[in-house]
């Protein structure tokens, strides 16, 4: 399978509001994997708000939880302080070992869990490959990207083009309206 066809989402939303967590659980979803940086919160900012703890904790009624990100164990801590949820950093997104630990931290089959995330290009394709599907969420804040992930964000160009002009109706359907909002 080429890369390209390894970064489609299942599904995209605007936010983490916007998630249709009560049919995933209908679904038999019985995990989540949530990337931080953009796609709970940006990377401006370094605490999650009194809406993000109170929908993880929610979350935390029908799923188990896990933050993998790709940032310092001092920048995921900070931001998780008022809310106990176990987390993964520097987890090397889209390599497969975080996404292996966090299967481990859960002890679930790969089928029952989701990942989401803001990125294609680490955590698409990272879960993809690994055999887990992936929500792809809008970025909090494109602006504050950090360097890495603005090249990323240049591969992902290239692999959009190549999604929309070999599958155009997965495009359509799930990237679609990400392109357009940002
Ligand atoms: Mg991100």
């Amino acid at each position: 399978m080429a890369v390209y066809q390894k970064c489609i989402p299942h599904e995209y939303h605007a936010s983490i509001f916007e998630i249709p967590y009560k049919t995933l659980k209908e679904q038999g979803i019985k995990s989540l994997f949530f990337d931080l940086d953009n796609t709970i919160i940006g990377y401006d900012e370094v605490s999650l708000s009194k809406d993000h703890i109170k929908l993880l904790k929610d979350l935390q009624n029908d799923f188990k939880i896990v933050i993998i990100s790709n940032t310092s164990y001092k920048r995921v801590s900070l931001a998780l302080k008022d809310i106990e949820v176990p987390f993964i950093w520097h987890a090397k997104k889209p390599l497969k070992s975080g996404f292996r630990k966090a299967v481990k931290m859960v002890n679930q089959d790969k089928n029952n869990v989701i990942m989401v995330g803001d990125q294609l290009m680490t955590d698409v394709f990272g879960s993809t490959r690994y055999g887990i599907k992936a929500i792809l969420v809008r970025s909090v804040k494109r602006k504050s990207d950090r360097k890495i992930t603005q090249f990323n964000r240049k591969l992902e160009q290239i692999v959009l083009k190549k999604i929309k002009k070999n599958l155009p109706d997965l495009y359509n359907e799930r990237l679609k309206q990400y392109v357009q909002d940002h």
